[in-house]
């Protein structure tokens, strides 16, 4: 596309367009529009409003590459989050975001060794990423200086306050030097962190995302909670349960665009994608095949999918969750136009849970809870659909030979098994169940979204020991023989992991791994905070 990249003019470095351009972000999202170039342009304090998910890590991250000095291995940025979790995304984010820049960003949190912590902060780091505790800990211990940072980031200022962490706040920044840029990023703003911003960030820009007034189509829009590794096998089974699925399927980023489009390929779907990569030429080649039905499925990003022009869409896919309610806005507004009737579909995993609900709340609208197709039903419906279409086949007149053909062999066979053969043979393929893997029944998973009687448990096995999702949950059910169904939030770091189950079940886990360790520590502990 000829449109400029809205990136350019925020003033970042080239170094840090084109690890973007890596990271296939294609238009920085609202909150990052307002930030990097305040950022960039002085040193004032900023305090911003913005929900989780809207793109707050790379709004203070991808300046915060550019301004450090890499040469310098001191602390020069402090981000405190309220868990560690999100402590070990924000490093993740920033470090996926660096590009080429030769930056050590570390997490530092409770409950991961503190020598392997003093490990990496004497080999010098950049940007450290800490919960409150840990911070203070090291504070005490005077292995972490803080008195010479440039910059003090806040994230997720009202979840600090929920969890209690304020005093540990306004400790850590009493232990910080005054000659400091303080960022602090809050969902609200509640009296304890104004006052907070009152007293240590006097001067301040104020920043906050305006939402523009929106209104919905008449769309039916729905729902499913899906884990992040069963959205393909979700989306192919709504494109298989409809008549004449006819869609377009939204990744938040270009990478995304592609792997989503490639496996449907690979799958047999009719898709195509569009992106900010994709040439002109390629791109009007594409949308001609859509518009014409050559293909069915479409898979863009935000931007790409700007202008385009078609109105009797039966589908809108959300595969990844809008950044902005905005967004959410734009997209469903694709189908259910002039008149035609449209289904707007959005994948959330449940962490993504309240950011749903944040969007539906902007946008006023209702978005209902719906579970993914089950295969029996998939298979019923293509059957249905084949029997139409050989019913439709009777007015066609054929050559003679393949009445004669027919007739030999009904004289020969018993015509219902001759008939289930020749179907077996044409369709067994379309129809063989085992084509779809296996998703969790979204009603069996109802209370998986509320964290209640559930536990987080860290596993100190990472994708350095090759681990992936599906292998550490097979890891852990074929040693616990725990119901596979209960094991939620996987996600896999470098060094570790953490996977979230229901009480009993952390129980079992527990036990069997303290039994089995030969190891000082068990393999699976207990997190320590809160997910
Ligand atoms: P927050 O910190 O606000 O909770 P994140 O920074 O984690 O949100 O962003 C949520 C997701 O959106 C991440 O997967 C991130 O890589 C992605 N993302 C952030 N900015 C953009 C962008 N401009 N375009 C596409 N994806 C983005």
């Amino acid at each position: 596309m000829t449109e400029i990249n809205k990136f350019e003019l925020l003033g970042l470095s080239p170094k840090a367009l084109k690890a973007i351009k890596q990271k296939g972000f294609e238009e920085p999202s609202a909150i990052q529009e307002l930030t990097i170039p305040v950022m960039l342009r002085n040193d004032t304090n900023i305090i911003a409003q913005a929900q989780t998910g809207t793109g707050k890590t790379a709004a203070f991250g991808l300046p915060l590459i550019d301004l450090i000095d890499e040469r310098k291995t001191e602390v020069q940025a402090l981000i405190l989050t309220p868990t560690r979790e999100l402590a070990i995304q924000v490093a993740e984010e920033i470090n996926s975001l660096k590009g080429t820049a030769d930056l050590r960003i570390i997490p530092i949190y409770g409950g991961q060794s503190i020598d392997e912590q003093l490990r990496r902060l004497k080999r010098g780091v950049h940007i450290v990423v800490g919960t409150p505790g840990r911070i203070i800990d090291h504070i005490g211990r005077r292995t972490l200086n803080l008195a010479d940072i440039d910059h003090l980031i806040v994230d997720e200022a009202d979840e600090m306050l929920n969890m209690g962490f304020i005093e540990d706040l306004e400790e850590i920044m009493k232990h910080t030097n005054a000659n400091k840029r303080t960022l602090l990023f809050s969902a609200t703003m509640p009296m304890r962190i104004r006052d907070l911003a009152k007293k240590y960030m006097a001067d301040h820009e104020f920043i906050s995302v305006k939402h523009q007034q929106l209104t919905t189509s008449l769309t039916e829009q729905i729902y499913y909670e899906v884990r992040g590794s069963e959205k393909f096998e979700a989306l192919t089974r709504i494109i298989d349960i409809e008549e004449d699925f006819y869609g377009l399927v939204f990744c938040r980023t270009k990478n995304d665009v592609d792997d989503v489009t490639a496996r449907l390929i690979d799958r047999g779907y009719d898709a195509d994608a569009i992106h900010g990569d994709i040439s002109q030429s390629q791109r009007e080649k594409t949308l001609s095949k859509f518009k014409s039905k050559k293909i069915n499925v479409l898979v863009a990003t935000d931007v790409a999918a700007r202008g385009i022009d078609v109105n009797n869409l039966t589908h809108v896919i959300n595969y990844s969750l809008p950044q902005d309610p905005e967004a959410y806005v734009h997209r469903i507004g694709r189908t259910g136009r002039a008149g035609n009737q449209g289904t707007a579909i959005t994948f959330i995993t449940p962490s993504e849970y309240s950011q749903l609900m944040f969007i539906q709340r902007i946008a006023k609208t209702d978005i209902k809870k719906s579970s993914v197709p089950n295969v029996r039903d998939i298979i019923k419906n293509k059957k249905k659909k084949i029997s139409e279409e050989l019913e439709n086949l009777k007015t066609k007149t054929i050559d003679n030979l393949y009445q004669d053909w027919a007739e030999k062999l009904l004289e020969d066979n018993n015509p219902t098994e001759m008939l289930a053969q020749l179907l077996y043979h044409s369709f067994n393929k379309d129809l063989d169940p085992a084509i779809y893997s296996n998703i969790q029944a979204s009603s069996d998973r109802g209370a998986r979204i509320s964290m209640e009687g559930k536990t987080r448990l860290f596993v100190a096995m990472g994708k350095k020991d090759r681990t992936t999702k599906d292998k550490l949950i097979n890891f852990i059910v074929e040693n616990t023989r725990i119901n596979p169904a209960t094991i939620d939030q996987v996600d896999v770091y470098e060094n570790f992991s953490f996977i979230t189950v229901g009480f009993d079940e952390a129980e079992t886990i527990l036990r069997f791994f303290k039994k089995t360790s030969g190891r000082n520590k068990p393999l699976v502990v207990k997190a320590k905070e809160k997910p």
